[in-house]
């Protein structure tokens, strides 16, 4: 189960460190300014480390998301010195579940490491923030510039990557979108941030393990007269077009500037709902989440946009002698609600924490550290994730699981803190406790 969130440090950079001018080998290259890219650029560069993070797209940007922040987020951005700039978004208390016509509403809980409230704020808003968060603190922020292609470092014929491991990455070619110029960046260590199709990882050798759980969602932005409601909603029995519970939900967050961002999410396993059309899903959800919404074609700012949800820890290799991977890229988003700002954030800030104590002695050791501290901050979490994600993509199992948690406010209460991973730390036990006892409930589902 994941600690309360620790503090990782990206130590002090030595005064004694070479420092690197435009053109010369920086501390650490950043690939892509999302939330995992943008942490990791802040820590470093608050630790006075010289680092540069390239981004394809110019700030303020699209990025399609349900643009909720839970208190684990919340967290991250109080420690980057965000919390008044949170201040002018939508901020809500807690979750509302609807599901078979019953409705269980309840707060965030009060942890001793995570507030109480969480946030929906676009990610136009939200990312550009935060990535102004990093410059402000030192970080070199390359806009509209896109990392075509990796360095490798040329003695690597000589020492080849361990098995498991990505090959010695020392920079990327990089292209300005604008003038389509290509240069390198150089760097003693490369951080790889590029998000859930991370074609750059991609052709570091990381992939996929597809027998993990894939979401894929849909969201688009609507007028409401609820915009600034209290809670977020999320619907647990959304149907395909035959009629058939779907493993996943439809959600409504409301952004408190006279729209909500409503969406679906589905989860595959090992290639089962492929069939199911997301656009279609949609469509249902619109028609069929409560009208007091006012959500309709009409309403619609413009046409849903969607993307790939990697979960679990899905992608490996996630550490090289001279890289470490973060956020999407290495399938992070939680399997348990789809929810991968958070993660970016906290793998950002490991892999700055673990590239500091490179950078300042340690070597690649200390990136070595890196896997350690994803497997004690999220092994257990995402193993009890992606077992129940197998067992919910058997649709009666997923029903029989519903109507159990809707019947009980206090099961929902304890799943709201096992999904939003926000146990503590004397309640650890209880993920593998809820497991069982949904386990058992899946048993005595007749047909399966
Ligand atoms: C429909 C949908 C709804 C979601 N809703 C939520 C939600 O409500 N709450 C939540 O917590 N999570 C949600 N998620 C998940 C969340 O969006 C991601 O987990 C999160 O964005 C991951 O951050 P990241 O930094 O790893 O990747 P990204 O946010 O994708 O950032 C990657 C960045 O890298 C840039 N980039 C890509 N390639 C390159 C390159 N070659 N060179 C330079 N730059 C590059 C991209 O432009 C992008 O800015 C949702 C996802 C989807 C698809």
């Amino acid at each position: 189960m994941a600690p309360a969130a620790k503090s990782p440090s990206a130590g002090r950079r030595p005064r004694s460190s070479p420092s690197s001018v435009d053109g010369r080998v920086r501390d650490v290259l950043v690939v892509g300014g999302g939330p995992g890219g943008a942490s990791c650029a802040y820590w470093l560069a608050d630790a006075g480390w010289d680092v540069a993070v390239v981004e394809r797209k110019q700030f303020p940007r699209e990025k399609t998301c349900g643009d909720g922040l839970t208190p684990r987020s919340v967290r991250q951005l109080t420690d980057m010195g965000l919390a008044g700039a949170l201040a002018g978004a939508h901020r809500y208390r807690g979750l509302r579940s609807c599901a078979y016509g019953m409705t269980v509403e309840m707060l965030w809980p009060q942890h001793p490491s995570f507030p109480d409230v969480g946030y929906v704020i676009t990610r136009h808003d939200l990312d550009q923030l935060v990535a102004e968060r990093a410059t402000k603190a030192g970080a070199e922020l390359l806009q509209a510039t896109e990392a075509a292609e990796p360095l490798f470092d040329p003695t690597a014929r000589d020492h080849p990557a361990a098995p498991g491991q990505l090959p010695a990455c020392t920079g990327a070619v990089v292209v300005d979108r604008t003038t389509r110029k290509t240069r390198e960046i150089r760097a003693r260590y490369v951080v790889v941030a590029d998000g859930a199709n991370s074609r750059f990882g991609r052709a570091l050798g990381a992939t996929r393990d597809r027998s993990y759980p894939l979401g894929m969602a849909l969201r688009g932005y609507f007028r409401s007269p609820r915009h600034d409601d209290e809670f977020i909603e999320s619907h647990l029995d959304i149907r395909d077009p035959l009629g058939r519970v779907v493993p996943g939900y439809g959600w409504i967050f409301p952004l408190g500037d006279g729209r909500v961002n409503a969406g679906v999410g589905l989860l595959s396993c090992e290639g089962r709902f492929k069939g199911v059309n997301t656009s279609h899903l949609m469509n249902a959800f619109v028609d069929f989440a409560p009208k007091s919404w006012g959500l309709s074609p009409r309403s619609a700012c413009g046409p849903p946009t969607g993307g790939k949800l990697p979960m679990g820890m899905s992608v490996a290799p996630r550490t090289g002698p001279t890289t470490l991977v973060v956020g999407d890229a290495a399938g992070a988003i939680s399997p348990f609600n789809g929810e991968g700002i958070a993660y970016g954030y906290e793998t950002g800030r490991l892999a700055a924490a673990c590239l500091g104590r490179a950078l300042a002695g340690e070597g690649a050791a200390a990136l070595d550290d890196y896997e350690r501290q994803l497997q004690d901050a999220y092994g257990l979490y995402y193993q009890v994730a992606r077992d129940f994600v197998h067992m919910i993509s058997h649709p009666k199992v997923m029903e029989a699981c519903v109507r159990l948690g809707m019947h009980s406010e206090t099961v929902m209460g304890w799943l709201l803190r096992i999904m939003g991973n926000l146990l503590k730390v004397d309640e650890r036990g209880a993920a593998e406790n809820a497991y069982s006892v949904l386990a058992t409930v899946a048993k005595a589902v007749p047909g399966l």
